[in-house]
């Protein structure tokens, strides 16, 4: 795992797929001490998929909106 690619831009971890981004996510949920809004999208800089919390997405971010008090 730790000889994946990362993004040039991003430093992010890079996925093939969508469905190889959310699988690693929900891992990451399960396993880890993750936010437990992690979505996937598609890089714009190097065409891979990455993990974000859903609310760093800077041009879909009126999507939807939680709040936790
Ligand atoms: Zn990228």
């Amino acid at each position: 795992m730790d000889n994946e690619s990362k993004c040039p831009v991003t430093g992010k971890r890079q996925y093939a797929t969508e469905g190889e981004a959310l699988a690693t996510a929900a891992h990451q949920i399960a396993t880890a001490n993750a936010p437990k809004d992690l979505r996937a999208y598609r890089c714009s800089w190097c065409d891979a998929w990455h993990i974000t919390k859903s609310q760093q997405n800077p041009k879909r971010f009126a999507r939807r909106e939680k709040y936790f008090p």
